[in-house]
């Protein structure tokens, strides 16, 4: 065997080297390609054509997620999921990158990586450690909502099919007379949400590591598409300005009484891809990426994600992700000041001028479609006195929506709070005791009762 043997090489090189790096979040994933198509008009309030005109169907391609375990790991771990869309539209890609709980852990950005962390592996350890996760949450209480809706049965999701998504984030609608509607999104599943208990989600990780990723393929192959059914909230920017929750802040939903779910459109997932590292692990969702009609609202997490998120992909998959076939829209897109670079693909613009203002070729751009609040100069003033208020400090008004999911979401459902108490006990139970009275606290003042309960199943180890 001598090196002028090339195949093997080749192959031995190109072996070492067919690992791409993994998402530091959201790594172990399904996804598949679908449909979406517009059940409902809402023509009023976006000039979005791919949700103009009922009937109107466009291409997508979906990937669900769970958030902490790396690449591979078990699918029937607790966990939020991430559940991100790409509608290929003839404006652009539209991506929608939400989640499965209605709101989030923290409204910082500059929380995000320690958060994450809480929920990984100790450095010293490398282990997913307990202590530390409660260490994180007792002392940063605006993820309390989010975190008891991961404690719920919701974190044990029968499948992914059987999960809803929501944006969390408040959206911004813009209209063709530039009129912005603020909106929240919700995909809710067809199939019904369906849970598994705890004691069955981890017997489900021994026996059954991949479940969630055959269920999807093995469903969308028998013909059995899963589909989601696509709501909004909307909100205008007058009623934003007196209602009680600060619409920027991710740790709180809209109550359904205050702003009614409108249907919108319908998601079906009819087909798998032919490969998944080609399809879903070369997949690149951003918050950033809005066609006109859809744009970023002032919520500093989300505009923290728009830098965040492409620049992972950056980092992942190479400056000219976008040119991938999962990314690439299917519109006709001309962009011949981004150029070259690593893994560049098709003719890269040829001998096109790559400096703005050229005699040679005519260039026109279209406006901004970046939905500036019309109304001007006093809302735009209360959107910063909004995000310049924005802080960590945790307040009673903080613990109003925990309650309500306490006693008239979990509280209404027969077993359901003694499902939740047990799971929390023994979560925390695997912590360090010196954890343990900040948890305690910190659900006794969403009720007295859930901390005197968790107190008890914790320490009495019932
Ligand atoms: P509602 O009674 O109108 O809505 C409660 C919602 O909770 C339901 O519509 C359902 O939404 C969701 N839900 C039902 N069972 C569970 C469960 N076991 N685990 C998690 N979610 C569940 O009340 P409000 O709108 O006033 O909200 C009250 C609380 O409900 C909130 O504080 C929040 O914690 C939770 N919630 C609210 C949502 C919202 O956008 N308003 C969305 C989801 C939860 P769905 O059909 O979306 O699952």
């Amino acid at each position: 065997m001598l090196l002028q043997d090339t195949q093997l090489i080749e192959t031995l090189a190109h072996f070492n080297r067919e690992r791409i790096p993994e998402r530091v979040v959201h790594a172990n994933a399904v996804g598949a390609w679908g449909e979406f198509e517009v059940t409902h008009d809402i023509s009023h309030l976006t000039c979005a054509s791919f949700l103009n005109g009922i009937g109107t169907k466009s291409k997508t391609l979906a990937r669900i997620s769970q958030t902490g375990i790396e690449r591979g790991g078990p699918s029937n771990l607790r966990d939020v999921r991430g559940w991100s869309l790409k509608v290929y539209t003839e404006e652009g890609n539209q991506d929608f990158v939400f989640n499965s709980t209605p709101v989030f852990f923290i409204r910082d950005p500059i929380k995000f990586p320690s958060l994450n962390r809480s929920h990984k592996r100790h450095p010293a350890t490398n282990c997913a450690d307990h202590t530390m996760f409660w260490d994180f949450h007792s002392h940063n209480p605006e993820t309390l909502h989010g975190l008891m809706h991961v404690l719920s049965d919701r974190g044990t999701p029968k499948s992914v099919r059987h999960v809803n998504a929501y944006s969390q984030h408040t959206y911004k609608l813009v209209a063709a007379s530039g009129d912005v509607t603020y909106v929240k999104f919700h995909f809710k599943t067809d199939q019904g949400v369906q849970t598994v208990s705890a004691a069955e989600a981890a017997r489900l990780c021994g026996a059954d590591p991949d479940g969630h990723t055959r269920d999807l393929y093995e469903a969308i192959e028998a013909g059995d598409f899963p589909s989601w059914t696509l709501y909004i909230q909307a909100m205008t920017p007058a009623q934003a300005e007196t209602y009680r929750w600060n619409i920027f802040d991710l740790t709180k939903v809209w109550p359904h009484a205050d702003f009614p779910l409108l249907p919108v459109g319908k998601l079906t997932l009819n087909r798998n891809p032919a490969n998944y590292f080609a399809t879903i692990e070369q997949a690149a969702f951003s918050p950033s990426t809005n066609v006109p009609g859809i744009a970023a609202s002032a919520d500093p997490v989300l505009q923290a994600r728009m830098f965040a998120y492409p620049d992972a992909a950056r980092y992942r998959l190479g400056v000219n992700y976008q040119q991938l076939p999962a990314n690439r829209p299917v519109s006709r897109v001309y962009a011949p000041y981004q150029r070259d670079g690593m893994g560049t693909i098709g003719d890269n613009y040829g001998g096109d001028p790559n400096y703005v203002r050229s005699a040679l070729r005519e260039v026109r751009f279209l406006p901004k479609a970046e939905g500036v609040v019309v109304g001007g100069g006093k809302h735009e003033e209360w959107v910063r006195g909004k995000v310049e208020d924005y802080s960590s400090e945790v307040t009673d008004e903080d613990y109003v929506q925990c309650t309500a999911f306490w006693r008239d979401v979990l509280g209404r459902q027969e077993g359901q709070q003694e499902v939740f108490v047990g799971n929390v006990a023994a979560h925390l139970r695997a912590a360090d005791e010196r954890v343990w009275e900040g948890v305690f606290d910190m659900f006794s003042k969403v009720d007295v009762e859930l901390g005197r309960a968790l107190r008890e199943m914790v320490t009495k180890g019932e």
